[in-house]
């Protein structure tokens, strides 16, 4: 008999408030610092050189009522802006000593400037991402807002970040992104063999443990997945999703999905942790290494925006790669990045003869029957009619 990798106990670790996984690493090393990282993409290798802990947050899913954050941010925004911010108010994220937010969208831009205003011990960090990666000053560009970064986690921390440290944790990041790329491979070679559900409680377990920890952890599950006995069912079709890549959606409605009618081959759900498609490259300055890595080999999303043909042609070309018999877009509700990358993919994929549909969601969904008929729905006009 198989024995089954405990994915429920996974889930059950960021599926309350007590981020009892970060207040033990901070019990455990009583002087080291803990850094928030705010989706979709901040370099956590940079913040583990300085001896930190990274912890990625993305809201408080179903588990708190917004009464704080709407006196300070309009409510006609995502729930992970709103939601991130009342855990901060209501004390849940105290361990924090500093939050880095990436540059993707003005909502994220005016939550760093309301969290640095309402935490004012924390060091807040806003990360100036290159609008145009073709640019010929886009690799200087970079280079200089990670230094930026860099002295600003040596102030925080105390210690200077060494090119050696930074090497080491980017070697470790390496291999955390080879690990999920591996059970990313399984799921579009053999999607019976691991749903999306499973490999959602993998990946996002990392979000709160050291990245060496993680490491094993998902080395421990592969071993387990790739010994598993797998029975394919032919009543799926074989399906892309897309648009969760900052606000995450419901476990449920993820689950949901699945016992609709899809294998999923691929996702953007957490995408940060996989963000580089290829290795980092070797250079004499890994900040200039991870600059490189992100205008060459980050993952073309709705927030990393190199032109409109090229992001079409890298997404028709993930498409094909994984023969997918159709595309679900799922994006969280006010999110405008996706809507608009939404607009742009869908039309390209209608010429191109690909099913789609597009569903919205929010944190604190906990009806699905909706989402389930339109998928079932979905999923036969594909399985009977194409
Ligand atoms: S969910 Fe969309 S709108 Fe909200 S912070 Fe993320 S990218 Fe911005």
């Amino acid at each position: 008999m198989n024995r089954r990798f405990p994915f429920e106990e996974l889930r059950d670790r960021w599926s309350d408030l007590s981020f009892a996984e970060v207040r033990r690493w901070r019990a455990q090393h009583p002087d080291g610092k803990v850094v928030g990282t705010f989706p979709v993409w901040v370099p956590a290798e940079v913040i583990h050189a300085a001896g930190a802990l990274p912890v990625g947050l993305y809201g408080a899913g179903t588990l708190i009522d917004i009464e704080y954050a709407d006196a300070r941010m309009q409510s006609f925004i995502c729930s992970i802006a709103r939601s991130t911010l009342e855990l901060g108010l209501r004390g849940y994220l105290d361990f924090l000593d500093g939050m880095v937010f990436p540059s993707i969208c003005d909502v994220a831009r005016n939550l760093s400037g309301v969290w640095a205003r309402n935490f004012p011990r924390q060091w807040v960090f806003y990360m100036h991402l290159p609008e145009n990666p073709e640019s010929r000053h886009a690799v200087p560009y970079m280079v200089a807002e990670l230094r930026r970064l860099v002295r600003g986690l040596e102030d925080l921390t105390g210690r200077p970040i060494s090119a050696e440290a930074l090497r080491r944790s980017i070697e470790l990041y390496e291999e955390n992104r080879r690990l999920i790329r591996t059970l990313y491979h399984i799921k579009a070679e053999e999607p019976a063999r691991l749903s999306t559900c499973e490999t959602y409680a993998l990946v996002r377990a990392g979000s709160l443990i050291p990245v060496e920890e993680h490491n094993r952890l998902l080395t421990e599950a592969l071993g387990e997945i790739q010994g598993r006995d797998v029975h394919h069912r032919r009543d799926r079709i074989r399906a892309l999703l897309e648009g969760s890549f900052c606000e995450q959606p419901p476990l449920d409605f993820l689950w949901v999905l699945e016992e609709a009618g899809c294998y999923i081959l691929d996702d953007d759900l957490l995408v940060g942790r996989r963000f580089f498609e290829a290795a980092v490259p070797p250079a004499e300055d890994p900040v200039e290494a991870l600059a490189v890595a992100y205008l060459r080999s980050g993952r073309s999303t709705a927030i990393r925006y190199d032109g409109p043909a090229r992001r079409v042609e890298a997404f028709l070309e993930r498409v094909r790669r994984l023969r997918v018999d159709g595309v679900i877009f799922a994006y969280a509700k006010f999110c405008d990045p996706a809507q608009f990358d939404y607009v742009l993919l869908k039309e390209r994929l209608e010429k191109a003869g690909v099913p789609c549909l597009v569903l919205e969601f929010e944190e604190k969904m906990t009806t699905f029957e909706a989402v389930q008929n339109q998928v079932e729905t979905f999923v036969e006009s594909i399985l009977f009619y194409s």
